[in-house]
């Protein structure tokens, strides 16, 4: 199956997004997947696995990453979802390890939107609830970072070690969004999480383009072309990159509207997969 990359700054991503067919990434740091699309070998090295919803485009492969895992032994798998989709999550992965008779080695666990993982060094997940019509959550990557506190910066450097060796406390930490990723949903998300606004990196959806598609995206609980126009003021990203687009179109499409439509995006505007896919 394919599979696409992307460099953003420190942040890698992997994998492959088309609405209908599928959707999975893998974040690098910390090498978390974000939704396991129809099951694909690179996800295989993932430990965690946060699953936006059950659509089948982008939760079948939550029972593959789990066999191909303990196939290979690698330690337990732990996986995350919606709540409220617990349970047919559940079944969907031990029908598949009763026919493979097998057992596979996972936990799972539903968040509600607010809730945190911690998922490496400084690093957590924080889910979010989204508009998408079944139980949903968009996944905020939310790194931890410390620098000099406030009152001690132009202090000599000697002066600030001597405090750090007598234990005083000389650094503060601070959050930031490092990435976004709603997976499906409709424009209701800028109401429901619009700190969406502030993360460096955006990994939005945008499954529609054309004029006379307009009302799908409202109707299918999907993102138009013309809905992120309307807000691109509000994008404060170093990064935004459309996703989930529509089999009716081409990436390179996809680049060239946006491209014409967003002028607030200049410079800042991937397409994934990208526009030679
Ligand atoms: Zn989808
Ligand atoms: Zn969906």
């Amino acid at each position: 199956m394919a599979v696409a990359t992307l460099r953003l700054g420190d942040l890698g991503l992997e994998g492959w997004s088309r609405a209908g067919d599928e959707s999975w990434f893998r974040v690098h740091p910390p090498g978390l997947a974000l939704d396991a699309g129809r099951g694909a070998q690179e996800l295989a090295g993932a430990g965690d696995l946060f699953l936006t919803h059950g659509h089948l485009d982008h939760a079948l492969g939550v029972p593959f990453v789990l066999s191909q895992r303990s196939l290979h032994r690698l330690d337990a798998t732990r996986v995350f979802c919606p709540a409220p989709a617990v349970e047919d999550l559940r079944a969907l992965i031990e029908a598949a390890a009763r026919l493979e008779e097998l057992r596979y080695a996972y936990s799972l666990r539903g968040l509600a939107s607010g809730e945190r993982v911690e998922v490496g060094r400084d690093l957590a997940i924080e889910a979010f609830a989204v508009d998408h019509g079944v139980a949903a959550l968009g996944y905020h990557l939310v790194r931890r970072r410390r620098r000099l506190a406030a009152e001690l910066r132009g202090l000599p450097g000697a002066e600030v070690a001597q405090r750090r060796r007598r234990g005083e406390t000389v650094d503060e930490e601070l959050e930031e969004l490092w990435l976004t990723y709603p997976g499906d949903t409709g424009p209701g998300v800028f109401a429901l999480e619009p700190r969406l606004f502030e993360s460096r990196l955006l990994l939005i959806e945008c499954t529609f383009l054309a004029e006379e598609h307009r009302e799908r995206g409202a109707a299918y609980r999907h993102l138009h072309l013309e809905d992120l126009v309307e807000r691109q003021e509000s994008f404060r990203n170093e990064a935004v990159v459309l996703v989930h687009l529509s089999r009716r179109h081409r990436p390179a499409e996809l680049l060239r509207r946006a491209q014409e439509r967003l002028p607030a995006l200049a410079g800042r505007l991937h397409v994934f997969p990208p526009a030679d896919e």
